[in-house]
């Protein structure tokens, strides 16, 4: 969905003074502290949550630390920690995608510098809950939780839990819910002493004034958020009930903007299939840089026509005779 007027104007009127320095944007902080529900003192601003969890990591991870990660999930938080020469040690999700809390917590070792969870979760779908995240918190390990899908459903915001756990670090971003990637406006929610090291560690100006004006007019338009979520709510759930009746087709329960599909059953490889449907320009990923064994590929939800489009050439792709439900077609 396109930006609304308001936020390409905003990104015009920045440009219209582009020839000056950008400032630091107190007042994007403010906001989006504010619709995060906390303090402003505790938020930092990134040049999208990348930044963020790049500056989290460089400042906690050094040559022998090790950080500890729960997989399947977001490939970034293993190239961030090896290139600060850090070791990943990975914590699988049980085979129904649950968070295995006790084997994260042996997992702790002295040289343990950070856990990266990520809520709702790239690529399976699903969410954390508060209390399984406590129990992570309770080790006093600096536990990073990307919260990136959070605008594109119902799953719980860690934001409050701030308040009471200094180890906490959320991420979140404007690219997903908001569906403006290409303002790279992140930010990092945390205890205010955190913050302030994390602010020595990150690059100044990393926001751009077309970031900070668009971004502060996206915030101030709540009902286009809203509207946002509701339509990705409803067309995630109309492809769903389409991958779902497509035999040996398993799509997963998402809360994010994409839904993670096992295919193993269809005898098909994940990257077979990604180049077929790719030759009717329809771009799937296989679900192999993310640690998942088997046949998964992930589809981003797009359009009402692009999510129709995309069932009909995925059921062709598989050799799918039987008729789409006629809610999709
Ligand atoms: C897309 C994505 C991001 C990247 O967000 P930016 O804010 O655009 O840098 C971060 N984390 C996860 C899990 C993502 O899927």
């Amino acid at each position: 969905l396109p930006p609304s007027p308001a936020v390409m104007q905003a990104a015009m009127d920045a440009m219209a003074v582009g020839n000056l320095y950008p400032y630091s944007g107190e007042d994007l902080r403010a906001a989006l502290a504010e619709f995060a529900g906390v303090g402003p003192e505790l938020v930092m601003l990134g040049n999208g949550s990348t930044e963020v969890i790049d500056v989290v990591t460089r400042t906690l991870v050094g040559p022998g630390d090790e950080t500890i990660i729960a997989t399947p999930t977001y490939a970034f938080f293993e190239t961030q920690t090896r290139l600060n020469g850090g070791t990943p040690v990975f914590v699988p999700l049980s085979d129904a995608w649950e968070l295995d809390v006790p084997g994260i917590i042996a997992a702790v070792a002295a040289r343990t510098k950070a856990i990266f969870l990520c809520s709702p979760n790239n690529p399976t779908g699903n969410s954390w809950s508060a209390d399984e995240l406590r129990a992570v918190l309770a080790t006093g390990v600096p536990t990073v939780v990307d919260q990136a899908y959070l605008e594109c459903g119902h799953a719980e915001s860690f934001a409050p839990l701030v308040a009471s756990h200094t180890n906490l670090i959320v991420a979140r971003t404007m690219s997903k819910g908001f569906g403006l990637p290409t303002l790279r406006v992140g930010y990092a929610i945390a205890d205010p002493w955190l913050i302030d090291v994390l602010h020595r560690v990150r690059i100044p100006f990393s926001l751009s004034l077309v970031s900070i004006w668009a971004g502060l007019a996206a915030v101030r338009e709540p009902e286009v958020l809203e509207h946002n979520r509701r339509y990705l709510t409803e067309e995630r759930g109309r492809l769903f009930d389409a991958l779902r009746a497509m035999p040996g087709v398993r799509p997963y329960p998402s809360e994010g903007n994409f839904i993670l599909v096992d295919i193993s059953a269809t005898g098909r490889t994940a990257p077979d299939v990604v180049k077929e449907t790719l030759e009717d320009h329809i771009l799937i990923r296989a679900m192999t840089a993310h640690r998942l064994t088997g046949s998964h590929v992930r589809v981003t939800i797009g359009t009402t026509e692009q999510n129709a489009r995309f069932a009909r050439v995925f059921r062709r792709v598989l050799g799918i005779e039987a008729p789409l439900p006629t809610t999709v077609t």
